[in-house]
């Protein structure tokens, strides 16, 4: 597998071209944005764990069938995925109350939803990701109402997979960004699943163990980091 040009470099990744045109390789870095930007740091082995936790979760999901373009880790940093065709829609999923949801509600963090919550954000840096509902995703073309329907299916089910897996080592699953993308006609799982991108908290304590401690400047953000990869490891529960 050679490695190809750089096709996108985002906030938190690159993404390289390979040999293969179906395949790609995404490359974890430890920069770290927040708010849109304008806040910037580094968080030291960032890229390190948002790599292995990604791929560990992939991993469980696929156990329990959902298809996600993961193909094999090749280092700590770097990824081998399909290239999908990522639909422009961020996929929002919410259990309990926490962030821009708690603001817009007026739920104090950490209120238990009666139901689980579905947000789209359309992916668009310049615009700061609006949120959407689905006739705008219908009205803007970002997808078919039957992709649309695929997706949220596909996200209610990650979600319960996920839930009930962290709940065994102990953390809960407050909220997280999924992203989708088109794969020989399939809606896949793309993108990363990490504590940049879902808010977990320990289960007994609710201490924050994700990206709110870099947003927030609650220090010990690279403990929390590691603490993640600890438990999903199988280190001490
Ligand atoms: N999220 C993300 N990328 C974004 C926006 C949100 O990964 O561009 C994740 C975030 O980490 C959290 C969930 O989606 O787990 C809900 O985020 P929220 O809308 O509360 O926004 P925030 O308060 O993080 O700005």
């Amino acid at each position: 597998m050679q490695q190809g040009d750089m096709m996108y470099e985002g906030k938190a990744k690159q993404v390289f071209a390979t040999d293969d045109p179906t395949l790609a390789i995404i490359h974890y870095k430890d920069d770290a944005t927040a708010f849109n930007g304008l806040k910037k740091g580094t968080i030291i082995g960032k890229g390190v764990v948002n790599n292995l936790v990604s791929n560990h979760l992939f991993g469980v999901l696929a156990q329990h069938g959902i298809e996600s373009h993961f193909v094999r880790q090749l280092n700590e940093r770097d990824t081998l995925v399909r290239r999908v065709a990522i639909v422009p829609v961020e996929v929002i999923v919410r259990n309990i109350a926490a962030g821009s949801l708690s603001k817009r509600i007026g739920y104090p963090e950490g209120t238990r939803l009666r139901s689980t919550v579905l947000e789209y954000c359309y992916k668009d840096d310049e615009l700061g990701d609006p949120m959407i509902n689905d006739t705008h995703i219908a009205a803007m073309g970002l997808a078919t109402k039957e992709e649309m329907d695929q997706i949220a299916a596909l996200a209610l089910k990650v979600n319960d997979i996920l839930t009930a897996y962290l709940a065994r080592l102990n953390l809960s699953l407050i909220d997280f960004k999924l992203e989708f993308g088109r794969f020989e006609g399939r809606i896949v799982l793309a993108d990363e699943i990490s504590p940049d991108t879902c808010r977990f908290w320990d289960a007994r304590t609710n201490e924050k163990l994700d990206k709110d401690r870099f947003r927030r400047d609650l220090g010990d953000v690279e403990e929390a980091y590691q603490e993640i990869l600890r438990r999903l490891m199988g280190g001490v529960q």
